[in-house]
């Protein structure tokens, strides 16, 4: 008679919980175990925008990996379904100068992908404008974004499917196996050496409550607009090396300041900051998949696309878990990559 597997996740983000979930939809008995308020970590923060295509144009560390970054949006539509979470495929419009735009133009090309050009009187209606920086835009199809109760239906799911969820560890006599999803802390680093190769990000948010807009993604120089149902979301920073939560008030006034040189209706609207740390590996792509140390796997280290990668990387940590083929993405984000 084969035993059920018994597994502890620690860390509720959306990589502990899309493994907890993968996890426990095999079978196996899952407890996940997180100090935190639910509300408080990188994935509560996140702008939620699935967007393989406009991550790779404008984040160097993503345009290697677009394969990779489509292959895990591929894993939405179906992930999305089975937990009810909304999609919204509006894409995304990226802003500049004729410079800015020509430059990503070309990016576009030398990655295969096709941008429509368009004049600033082509450009979604955001109140307010655009400011002088902006004379136009490169349409991007294909981007996706999560609605905002993502995080909180996950949750819910894993406890409909038997997920323990304590704010402690379990005792390890309880377990079997490990799942570390700690997303930037490092308080399994002695337990998974790995982990010293995860620099901290941390990224401050802004929410305008009182600004609504529905359409692409808008993404600027230097800020982007994120629809949401909960006001409009403008992000975000990318503070290296910073590892402390927490909002710093004048960055987040920086940010507001920035932000309204692209998107002048902001200015004198009301907004709430809130701040996430990301991981980050050397090459941008997270440690997933069995530690050197047995019994153990790894989920952390998302850098700026944890909601993008996360089916993707729940199916990595089942299929290690059971002993399963990894698939033929699991190679690039195994932590042994960068093992001397
Ligand atoms: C401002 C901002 C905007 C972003 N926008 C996007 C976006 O639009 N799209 C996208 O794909 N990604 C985005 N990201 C990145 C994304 O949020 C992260 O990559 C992702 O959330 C990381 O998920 P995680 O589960 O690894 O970490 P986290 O969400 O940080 O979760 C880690 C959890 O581990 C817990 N923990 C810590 N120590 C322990 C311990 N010892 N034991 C147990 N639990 C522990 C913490 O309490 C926390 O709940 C954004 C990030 C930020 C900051």
């Amino acid at each position: 008679m084969s035993q059920t597997l018994r597994v502890a996740v620690a860390g509720a983000g959306v990589f502990g919980l899309t493994s907890a979930l993968a996890l426990a939809r095999g079978g196996a008995r899952v407890t996940l175990h997180d100090p935190g308020p639910a509300d408080a970590n990188a994935s509560a923060v996140a702008a939620g925008m699935l967007a393989p295509f406009s991550e790779a144009l404008t984040d160097p560390a993503a345009a290697p990996h677009l394969d990779l970054l489509v292959a895990a949006q591929a894993r939405w539509p179906d992930f999305a379904a089975t937990f009810g979470i909304g999609l919204d495929r509006s894409g995304a419009v990226l802003l500049g100068d004729a410079g800015r735009l020509a430059q990503l133009r070309a990016a576009g090309q030398a990655l295969g992908l096709d941008t429509a050009r368009l004049d600033l009187t082509g450009l979604p209606h955001l109140g307010g404008g655009y400011g002088p920086e902006v004379t136009g835009g490169l349409e991007v199809g294909g981007d996706w974004r999560v609605d905002a109760g993502a995080l909180a239906r996950l949750a819910e799911a894993a406890r409909r499917l038997g997920v323990r969820r304590l704010s402690a560890p379990p005792d390890s006599a309880d377990h079997d196996l490990s799942v570390v999803a700690t997303g930037a802390s490092l308080d399994y680093l002695a337990l998974a050496p790995e982990l010293a190769r995860l620099t901290p990000i941390r990224g401050h948010i802004l929410r305008y409550r009182g600004l609504a807009y529905e359409g692409p993604v808008l993404r600027g120089p230097g800020a982007y607009a994120v629809p949401s149902a909960e006001g409009l979301l403008i992000g975000a920073t990318m503070e290296v090396g910073q590892g402390r939560a927490g909002v710093d008030p004048d960055i987040a006034s920086d940010l507001a300041a920035r932000a309204e040189l692209v998107f002048p209706g902001l200015k004198g609207q009301a907004w709430t900051a809130a701040s996430g740390v990301r991981a980050a590996t050397p090459d941008g792509l997270p440690l997933v998949g069995s530690s050197e140390r047995p019994g153990l796997i790894l989920a952390c280290g998302a850098r700026r696309n944890g909601w993008l990668l996360a089916p993707l990387v729940g199916e990595v940590v089942a299929a290690c878990a059971f002993g399963r083929e990894p698939g033929p993405w699991a190679d690039l984000m195994a932590p042994r990559r960068f093992r001397a």
